[in-house]
């Protein structure tokens, strides 16, 4: 598992997650710990590492 520092899309607060760089790619929802909201976390790794990330807000 490594923590991923990025910025909440709604509160723009900087938070961190943890990633399980054993997976080779992933989407989930996961709240923010500021304000709550759910947020949808993609993520890609190789050899460990992230490769690609991003944090979107849910469309309504
Ligand atoms: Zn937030």
């Amino acid at each position: 598992m490594k923590e991923y520092f990025f910025t909440c899309p709604y509160c723009w607060d900087k938070i961190s997650m943890l990633i399980d760089v054993s997976v080779d790619s992933q989407i989930y929802i996961e709240d923010c710990e500021t304000c709550c909201n759910p947020i949808e976390v993609s993520y890609s790794t190789l050899n460990n590492e992230i490769s690609y990330f991003e944090a979107n807000s849910i469309e309504q």
